[in-house]
């Protein structure tokens, strides 16, 4: 049997190459960029200056894959910040997220009291809720119109933990789920700054406003991985790319090729089977499996011959919706910013959230919705240096600082070219205003817009999760309905990227998902 051959050493590649290599398969992978990591890299930003380029935290790592992969033992130090979040507020305020719930719901009570009150319950109940949301985005969805008996016996066991949360639980997750998450953060907390704390992690990386509908679903999966409010915020010292160096050791050792410089630009099928794939320099390489990590829409209708595919199929792969409304902004920064309400340094470790209020975040979304670049953007923000400071000179510091919304077409035929000076200018007005003196500290400014995400990292339409986590894009519906087992129509062409279950983030999820129904079928 010839290889099966792995498109992309994303995390999530990486992740499937290591399982598939691990049960004796000896994938090849053939990555397009001169390193692995896909958007879990760590790059030089100036000279002197590393930062992780893109995704500057993870999701997090599922816990399976860390220990499979002995990722640990490889030299990768998970870092946990406490506070691991905290929200500033444009009267000067901040409100620090401890990982210790009194710590936090004192925080709060600096607010309001009965917020304050409602904290720990809340905590406790997505708690709950993720645990049950955790067992589903390791598993396989089921198959829509013959599901085999271990599924139809997995969804009886699902269906038996949803009972097991209880009336109250259950409807929560029922009602919830389709809300706008704007609505579900005011039914616990009357705080703006904490509502909208909150509620980002309903909106992060999509097309969405906090108003619009569904956003609940995105939440609370999110809290899957992680059920405090305010999102993951377990880094890598060193960057991302630290992280995805030792999984490319880690699926080497196990018996995984990796060759980068190998973009493809082909699959080959026959006969409705995958027959291989060719490359940028016209190299042909057989196989009877391929697996993609590239995203659905790169993978399914531009390295798929259009006539190797249904016309219907190709409909719903062109409706697969995948709009960038992310950029990024690194800084090389010769002093620390000093954050409004912020005292202590050490609570600049977690992430730093700019986007104050529901009515902000719904308006830094307006903006991308009519092509324009948020004046008012949310930001996420991480400073990388303070958990490793060897990634700058001493004493100088780099600021990684995500950006939404920054919509991937603008509007008016406006080019990326004036967008980039826009989105500059809007990020460090945005700084200044909670860090002054921000501009005076750097010295240097990398700008990385939507279409550099696409050019550049390989994203479609510059969308950092692969596609829209929205509801008609989730779970049995994740990238297509009724294709969402991580095979395609194509026999023997798979695929294991962010766009499939359980979606985007630095989770590993969907790679070990897919590599288990790939190892099923390649076994056969
Ligand atoms: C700006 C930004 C910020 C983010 N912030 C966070 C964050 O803070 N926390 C978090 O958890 N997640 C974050 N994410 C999301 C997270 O990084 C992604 O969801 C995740 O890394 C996707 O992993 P993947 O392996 O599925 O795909 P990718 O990382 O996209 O990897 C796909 C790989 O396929 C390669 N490829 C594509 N086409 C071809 C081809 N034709 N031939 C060969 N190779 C090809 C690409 O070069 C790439 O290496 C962020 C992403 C971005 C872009």
């Amino acid at each position: 049997m010839n290889p099966p051959l792995i498109i992309g050493a994303g995390h999530n590649g990486l992740t499937t190459a290591f399982y598939l290599a691990r049960a004796g398969l000896r994938p090849i992978v053939l990555e397009r960029r001169g390193i692995v990591g896909g958007s879990a890299i760590t790059e030089e930003l100036a000279p002197g200056y590393r930062c992780p380029t893109l995704a500057h935290a993870t999701g997090p790592m599922r816990a399976s894959v860390v220990r499979d992969m002995q990722l640990e033992k490889r030299g990768v130090e998970f870092v946990r910040p406490d506070p691991r979040l905290v929200a500033l507020a444009p009267d000067g305020r901040a409100l620090v997220f401890s990982n210790d719930i009194s710590r936090t719901t004192d925080a709060i009570r600096a607010f309001s009291a009965k917020d304050a009150e409602r904290y720990p319950d809340f905590c406790a109940t997505m708690t709950r809720l993720g645990r049950f949301l955790g067992t589903l985005l390791e598993s396989t969805p089921p198959a829509l119109d013959t599901p085999a008996a271990g599924e139809l016996w997995d969804l009886l066991k699902t269906g038996r933990q949803f009972r097991a949360l209880g009336r109250q639980d259950s409807f929560r997750l029922l009602r919830w789920g389709p809300m706008a998450v704007a609505d579900l953060v005011a039914e616990w907390f009357e705080t703006d700054l904490l509502q909208a704390a909150i509620a980002a992690r309903g909106i992060f990386g999509s097309a969405q406003g906090p108003w619009s509908a569904g956003t609940g679903a995105a939440l609370l999966l999110n809290t899957a991985g992680d059920p405090a409010p305010g999102g993951s915020s377990v880094m890598v010292k060193g960057g991302p790319g630290v992280l995805t160096s030792a999984m490319a050791e880690a699926a080497r050792e196990a018996g995984a090729e990796i060759r980068t410089n190998a973009p493809v630009v082909r699959v080959l099928a026959r006969n409705g089977h995958a027959a291989g794939v060719v490359l940028e320099d016209g190299t042909e390489i057989v196989a009877t499996s391929v697996i993609s990590n590239a995203d659905p829409r790169r993978t399914l209708l531009s390295l798929v011959d259009p006539v190797d595919l249904d016309p219907g199929f190709m409909i719903k792969a062109r409706n697969y919706r995948c709009p960038g409304t992310v950029a990024k902004v690194n800084l090389a920064l010769r002093a620390l910013p000093a954050f409004h309400g912020v005292a202590n340094p050490g609570d600049l470790r977690g992430r730093v959230h700019i986007g104050p209020g529901i009515d902000y975040l719904e308006r830094a979304f307006d903006a991308s919705k009519y092509g324009e670049i948020s004046p008012e953007p949310y930001l996420d923000i991480t400073l990388p240096t303070l958990h490793d400071p060897s990634l700058a000179p001493e004493g100088r510091h780099v600021m990684s600082v995500y950006m939404q919304f920054a919509p991937y077409k603008l509007a008016d035929g406006q080019s990326w070219a004036d967008g980039r000076r826009i989105l500059t200018a809007n990020v460090m007005r945005t700084l200044e205003r909670y860090a002054p003196g921000m501009e005076q500290r750097v010295e240097h400014c990398q700008v990385i817009t939507p279409m550099d995400l696409e050019t550049t990292y390989g994203l479609t339409g510059g969308h950092i999760l692969h596609g829209e986590p929205s509801l008609d894009q989730l779970f049995t519906m994740r990238p297509i309905l009724g294709w969402a087992r991580y095979r395609t129509p194509i026999k023997g062409l798979y695929l294991c990227g962010a766009g499939t279950h359980p979606g985007g983030g630095i989770t590993a999820g969907s790679g070990q998902n897919a590599a288990r129904e790939i190892i099923k079928d390649l076994k056969r």
